[in-house]
């Protein structure tokens, strides 16, 4: 993979991540401005354990991607971002330009979608 191509990529994933923490944000909100009008650091921490607390709230879905796109995101620090979890090959550029933070290959991903449950 190009160093162009991982970087635009590391930059969709970041963008991933801040808008389902937008909707952690959005709800809480209120909280964040009541507490930091006060305190500074304390309402910092605070607002930080409401944040994670919040992010208990997120559905199944959006909990599931933020994982994966954290994952992709420390595997591109680790320089292990683009190869297959199963078999070890490069994922497909144009399969990570849709999907940034797939982790399987697309004929791995389709082997485990055919498999009966
Ligand atoms: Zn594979």
């Amino acid at each position: 993979m190009r160093k162009k191509e991982l970087e635009s990529l590391r930059k969709k994933l970041v963008e991933q991540k801040e808008d389902i923490k937008k909707i952690v944000q959005v709800n809480c909100k209120g909280e964040k401005e009541f507490l930091s009008g006060e305190v500074g650091d304390i309402a910092d921490a605070a607002f930080d354990s409401v944040e994670r607390e919040l992010l208990f709230e997120l559905n199944d879905n959006e909990r599931r991607i933020l994982g994966n796109v954290e994952d992709a995101l420390l595997k591109i620090e680790k320089g292990t971002y683009g190869s297959c979890e199963k078999c070890g090959k490069e994922i497909e550029i144009e399969r990570l330009k849709v999907m940034p933070f797939a982790k399987f290959c697309i004929n791995c991903k389709s082997q485990m979608e055919s498999r009966p449950k």
